[in-house]
């Protein structure tokens, strides 16, 4: 430990003139041994975009800036092109196979697994996140570890809809921007800030729009860098940034149309992988370095550990300090990828990847070999003029897919083992992750791309809420292969959303007949009976979706609201207080249980749960507006006075004019004369 910090202050003192241009050298440096650490995830962000590795498409200043007072690795590659996963292997320093997670939505990191922010939690620091997008909240896992988790409230209970619910990088600098200033701590801190925008679809704000009109998605990655330099300021005009480390990472690319792929999830080309990653510490790390050697997200953990000074292990990947510091590669490094997305979502073959020695091989089911040198597009598949190298990578792959298979059984069983064991059930996940999918019988997804393209295009729409436009597409896929799962879930929705429930529930039917089952469909299939005033029915269903999903939490709410319906008042609490054990922000369940305690007779435990809804979701004004009635029929008129005025304040005439007016009403009635 104590040599270690010698040896820090040792370089520190050999690199400070070239250092710091911004977080000049006059700041005060904390205690050599609590560095605080920013961690910045820029999403969907590829590494040729920044102006800093060469790029002449955007200009990201405040990235370069890093760059040049730290180092840059142009060579770094993530482990699974989807948020969800990826970031999981960011924290955790493993790769999916062993932290388990292997795509949005339906998995969730388990417990076991120790991430970077236990660590640190462990060793003094504060931990806060600041997360831009609903497919990193806290339910699926990723929040272990972090005493503050701003993940913002994405409102709707769909899953599927939500997936695509997001708040700009300036919301979220926001909530950075006064944790950092409202924080007592005396300690060292730990902040990790996710910027969102550059997914798409790509709308920068202004003056980024404009500049940027023939490349909007370039636009959004120059407003985001716009953003971090925003972030870095906060950092430096509290005297902070000298004794901070500044982590950047990208989760994965975007495909832009290269191999026929418009966004990001199915294909694991480097137009998805290859991702910027950069760090900063004038001082402590040396200034203007670039490293173009193979690394990996899974490295970026170890390292800062490493550069922080603790010396705990974490995940499999290795601290890159080493290589920074001008020993030599190691060669025979090699780094894995994969997406099982296909497999899952459309029941066509998964992909797993491996590139060392300059060569990338793909495991599919007609293999591919790229010479990353040479064809750095990966154009040309030369698996049959250079069958050793393809050989010896396939060999490789195998060996490191069994390895991780062993030590990653324990993470597969108790994460999620409820999504495990349905997708499984439903042979949407191979049953043994160490031996190579039977490529024979499964769709190669790379002769699938004009499908896919379409489908892509339908849940861009999708995600905008343009449900009409999404249905055409989807249907029309649907046409050419009846065997896509996620075209009967989006369909279905997107009929459930344009009121349509006859018709979803025609194509929920029609999914279950193909043998696709899920949670979420059963769910939504019992919100159809819900709305149709078919109880049994939607209850039949919804605690089916219990039996596949436990911890779902729109089973759990909307079989609440069938028992509130149907007057089982305790059953309807039971339910609205297990969604509150899933998720303790899900402020609609707190009013459901105020109002099923209510329409109970329970009325003091009715008041304690409407307190607690205002006290959750303070800005939200249907809370105020139901507290304010109950305490009206307890006769508890000065406080249903203040409640009601209160709804009044918050609430906008265009959403609440009816209910405005008789909390109006009531105002005038319950005023002291
Ligand atoms: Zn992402």
């Amino acid at each position: 430990m104590m040599s270690r910090t010698l040896t820090t202050a040792a370089a520190r003192a050999g690199t400070c003139l070239c250092a710091v241009r911004f977080g000049s050298a006059a700041e005060p440096t904390a205690a050599d041994t609590n560095p605080n650490l920013l961690l910045i995830t820029l999403d969907t962000v590829r590494a040729d975009y920044l102006s800093c590795n060469g790029s002449k498409k955007v200009q990201t200043p405040q990235l370069d800036r890093l760059a040049r007072g730290g180092v840059n690795f142009t060579r770094a590659r993530t482990s699974v092109p989807l948020t969800l996963p990826a970031h999981a292997s960011i924290m955790t320093g493993n790769y999916p196979p062993v932290h388990g997670v292997r795509d949005n939505g339906s998995y969730r990191l388990p417990e076991e697994q120790l991430t970077l922010a236990e660590v640190l939690d462990g060793h003094g620091y504060e931990t806060a996140a600041f997360i831009g997008a609903f497919v990193l909240d806290r339910h699926f896992g990723i929040a272990q570890g972090f005493n503050t988790y701003d993940d913002g409230d994405w409102g709707n209970v769909n899953r599927l809809e939500n997936l695509a619910a997001e708040r700009s990088a300036d919301a979220v600098h926001d909530a950075f921007s006064s944790w950092l200033k409202d924080r007592a701590g005396e300690g060292p801190f730990f902040a990790w800030v996710h910027l969102y925008d550059p997914h798409a679809p790509y709308v920068p704000p202004e003056p980024f729009r404009k500049r940027y009109a023939d490349n909007p998605y370039a636009g959004e990655i120059a407003y985001t860098d716009a953003v971090v330099g925003k972030i870095v300021e906060d950092l430096e005009s509290r005297k902070l940034l000298g004794s901070t480390l500044v982590a950047v990472v990208g989760d994965h690319g975007e495909a832009l149309g290269e191999h026929g792929e418009q966004t990001h999830s199915l294909l694991i080309y480097n137009s998805t992988i290859h991702v910027p990653m950069l760090l900063y510490f004038p001082g402590r790390i040396p200034s203007g370095k670039t490293v173009a050697h193979l690394t990996r997200t899974i490295d970026l953990a170890p390292t800062i550990l490493d550069y922080l000074s603790i010396s705990q292990t974490i995940g499999q990947g290795s601290s890159l300090r080493p290589l920074v510091e001008g020993e030599s590669p190691d060669e025979k490094l090699v780094a894995y990828s994969e997406s099982l997305y296909p497999s899952l979502n459309l029941g066509w073959s998964e992909l797993r990847g491996l590139e060392g020695g300059g060569h990338r091989f793909i495991l599919a089911p007609r293999p591919e070999l790229y010479d990353l040198a040479e064809d750095p597009g990966e154009r040309e598949n030369r698996i049959d003029s250079n069958p050793e190298v393809g050989d010896r990578l396939e060999r490789s792959l195998a060996s490191l897919m069994a390895s991780m298979s062993e030590s990653g059984g324990h993470a597969r069983q108790v994460v999620d083992s409820q999504t495990q064991e349905m997708l499984r059930s439903l042979g949407y996940v191979s049953t043994n992750h160490s031996s190579p999918p039977d490529g024979s019988s499964l769709v190669d997804p790379k002769d699938k791309m004009e499908l896919w393209r379409n489908i892509e295009s339908g849940l861009a729409l999708f995600s905008q809420g343009e449900f009409s436009g999404a249905l055409e597409i989807f249907k029309r896929a649907l046409a050419e292969d009846s065997d896509i799962p996620i075209l009967y879930d989006h369909i279905g929705w997107s009929y459930v959303r344009l009121n349509q429930y006859d018709r979803a529930e025609r194509v929920y039917r029609q999914s279950l007949e193909h043998g696709f089952d899920s949670a979420d469909l059963r769910a939504n299939l019992g919100l159809i009976y819900y709305r149709w005033g078919e109880f049994e029915k939607a209850e039949h269903e919804l605690r089916t979706a219990l039996k596949l999903e436990e911890g779902s939490v729109s089973a759990h709410y909307r079989l609440a609201d069938v028992y509130r319906a149907t007057r089982s008042y305790s059953k309807a609490v039971e339910h609205y207080r297990r969604v509150l054990e899933i998720d303790p922000g899900y402020v609609w369940a707190l009013n459901g249980v105020g109002m099923a305690l209510a329409m109970g007779g329970k009325n003091e435990e009715a008041l304690a749960a409407f307190r607690d809804a205002v006290r959750v979701a303070p800005g939200m004004a249907p809370g105020y507006l139901n507290l304010a009635v109950h305490l009206e029929r307890m006769k508890r008129f000065p406080e249903a006075l203040e409640a009601y005025q209160k709804f009044i304040d918050l609430s906008s005439e265009d959403e609440f004019a009816r209910q405005r007016k008789s909390a109006a009403a009531a105002i005038k009635r319950l005023q002291p004369r």
